[in-house]
């Protein structure tokens, strides 16, 4: 039996040398402590530790999916969004860290101990609601999906960190029936139809319901601001993720819904991710 060093040198070997081995080697890492169930401290603590044959088989098998662009976490069902500890299955895009932009954003317009009506369109994972959730406890988050399977996965992540928020299916805000909230939050699908990314190893295995905006991409984050305008009090918050080429267009499509003090926000890669407005 070989040791456990072994065979994660060995399955980052299979990868090109260079930057690529370099970024993929923690992740090989985390596969070895999913395979084991052994924390990181573990695994460097004791990496002579001698592999068995179903331990070696299983972390290969997965490297090997690894490599041809599953995202890691959906090998491991696990992924981490403003600290909280999230499941994810192939039902729900993967929580990036350009959307923490978002809740950033949100948060800096809700004081501590605010009881807001906050709606998050598109939720997925759940990754937002939770995340607002989190911090503000007192808030009311509703959280809608149009797919019961992203929904199921968000109210797992909600009772795992057991965090009140509200899920509903349906279309965007159609799922309120008409009640009025004092933000509203998303990252909808923004992606063009036929962008060559949507078929790259990273993105083919995500879901594409929620990445695909349409012709120009911009499809949803247009549902998005009709709704918003239409359920949000006066004074209320709009704060939306979109592509990193669609700030300019997302703040006329706001503009044109007659949101005030527009504005948006950069990634921290300096793109722009996060624009939004107040509604009239
Ligand atoms: N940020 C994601 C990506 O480009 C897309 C997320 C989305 O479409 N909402 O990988």
């Amino acid at each position: 039996m070989k040791p456990v060093r072994t065979v994660l040198a060995e399955a980052c070997a299979r990868w090109p040398a260079g930057a690529e081995r370099a970024r993929i080697q923690p992740e090989i890492w985390q596969l070895a402590c999913h395979v084991l169930q052994w924390p990181l401290e573990r695994l460097l603590a004791h990496g002579d530790t001698p592999l068995d044959e179903t331990a070696v088989s299983r972390l290969e098998h997965l490297a090997a999916r690894r490599r041809a662009g599953e995202p890691l976490a959906y090998l491991t069902g696990e992924t981490e969004f403003w600290s909280l500890p999230l499941c994810v299955s192939p039902a729900v895009l993967v929580p990036r860290p350009e959307t923490e932009i978002l809740i950033e954003q949100a948060l800096a317009r809700m004081p501590a101990g605010c009881v807001a009506r906050v709606l998050d369109l598109g939720t997925g994972s759940g990754a937002i609601a939770l995340a607002l959730q989190r911090e503000r406890p007192h808030a009311q988050i509703v959280a809608v999906d149009r797919q019961a399977p992203a929904l199921a996965v968000a109210a797992r992540n909600a009772r795992r960190h057991g965090l009140p928020v509200t899920f509903l299916q349906g279309h965007w805000a159609a799922a309120i029936a008409g009640r009025s909230v004092d933000m509203v939050v998303s990252n909808p699908p923004y992606i063009e139809h036929g962008d060559p990314c949507l078929a790259e190893a990273g993105l083919c295995h995500e879901p594409r319901t929620a990445l695909a905006g349409g012709a120009d991409g911009l499809r949803d984050l247009r549902a998005v601001i009709a709704d918003a305008a239409r359920v949000l009090v006066g004074g209320g918050w709009l704060l939306m993720e979109h592509g990193n080429q669609q700030g300019a267009a997302v703040r006329a499509l706001l503009a044109q819904a007659g949101f005030g003090e527009i504005g948006t926000h950069k990634d921290y890669a300096g793109w722009e991710r996060v624009s939004g407005g107040r509604h009239g």
